[in-house]
């Protein structure tokens, strides 16, 4: 009997990825994912538009539909 080679699963692709930058405010290297970083040291965070995802648009909740 012969077995086929088994492939290993692909990685699951989330669509996130990794960045890094510097810290606009006291230059350390700073990771993030997608754009969006968050020094550890001194606290700067970037502006969420920086980031390359948007953000998920504010659902509004709409009341019960009367009439
Ligand atoms: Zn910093």
């Amino acid at each position: 009997m012969t077995r086929h080679t088994e492939v290993a699963p692909k990685p699951v692709t989330t669509g996130t990825e990794i960045t890094r930058t510097d810290c606009k405010q006291c230059g350390t290297e700073v990771h993030g994912i997608d754009g969006r970083y968050s020094c550890p040291l001194c606290g700067w965070v970037n502006h969420w538009s920086e980031g390359h995802n948007e953000l998920p648009a504010e659902v509004d909740s709409s009341g019960p539909t009367t009439g």
